[in-house]
């Protein structure tokens, strides 16, 4: 049988700001093709999780592996060429430049300008609502409508690995629910995706395996279905009542 190889892998990471630890000795990883989720309360520090990975934040120790190779010292913009992209917290579109233009700075790798055309053809296929609103600016749509365009922008890299940052913040139920689709949709694509999200129903509802980080620790892990029959996860997270 063929043995699962991790995408991305993280080894005993310490990361601070300043003198104040933020991650303390945190190991997860993610295989190829599958789908993990982080969750945890307010604080916990999956962004800085997050933002580690893409390598915006110093490693104080520990290593930090993609795809085989140590990219634990590599700076955000080297980060960049590898076959990953990030849909971060806070969407951060260039609000005025139109939908398109949004999807482009997407495109920024030399191999991924040829296959532009499929690519966009493929994003608005996903989103359809992107295409009838391609030439209007990014900032003037609604915040469903503007994730959309963060998650066709960091598909127009084609990545083999998709890190997503806390899709549902600020978002109706209605669109939350079509945003989940879309990355159950891109997942069945074949690319592998780390989800990190304070809705822990919805996280573990989509993931394959969860961690759960709390105060910078993970401090459990395993099947999502598993993990939501433990009664921490339960009270913490689910709104159990102890
Ligand atoms: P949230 O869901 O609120 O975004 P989070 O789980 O993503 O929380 P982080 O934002 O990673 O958590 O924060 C982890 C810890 O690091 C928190 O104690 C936070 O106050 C601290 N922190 C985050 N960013 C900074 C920063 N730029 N400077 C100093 N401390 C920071």
């Amino acid at each position: 049988m063929l043995e699962t190889q991790p995408i991305l892998q993280a080894e005993a990471l310490h990361v601070s700001y300043g003198d104040a630890p933020a991650l303390w000795g945190v190991d997860f990883h993610v295989n190829e093709g599958e789908l993990v989720s982080i969750v945890g309360p307010n604080g916990a520090g999956k962004t800085t999780l997050m933002n580690t990975v893409m390598r915006l934040q110093p490693v104080r120790s520990g290593k930090l592996v993609f795809r085989g190779e140590d990219v634990t010292g590599l700076t955000a913009s080297q980060m960049c060429n590898r076959d990953v992209s990030i849909v971060p917290e806070g969407r951060l579109l260039f609000g005025g430049m139109t939908v398109e233009e949004n999807l482009d700075m997407g495109c920024y790798r030399a191999f991924a300008r040829p296959l532009r055309a499929d690519t966009l053809a493929r994003v608005y296929d996903m989103f359809p609502i992107l295409k009838e609103r391609r030439t209007q600016l990014a900032g003037t749509l609604s915040g469903g409508q503007q994730q959309m365009v963060a998650f066709g922008r960091a598909l127009m890299a084609h990545p083999k690995l998709l890190l997503i940052d806390e899709p549902s913040l600020g978002l109706s139920p209605l669109v939350v629910q079509q945003v989940f689709a879309a990355i159950a949709e891109i997942h069945r694509s074949g690319v592998s995706i780390l989800l990190i999200e304070q809705n822990a129903v919805l996280a573990l509802n989509v993931a394959q395996r969860a961690y759960v980080l709390e105060g910078g620790r993970i401090v459990s892990t395993g099947d999502p279905k598993v993990l939501m029959t433990q009664p921490h996860i339960r009270q913490a997270y689910l709104g159990e009542s102890a």
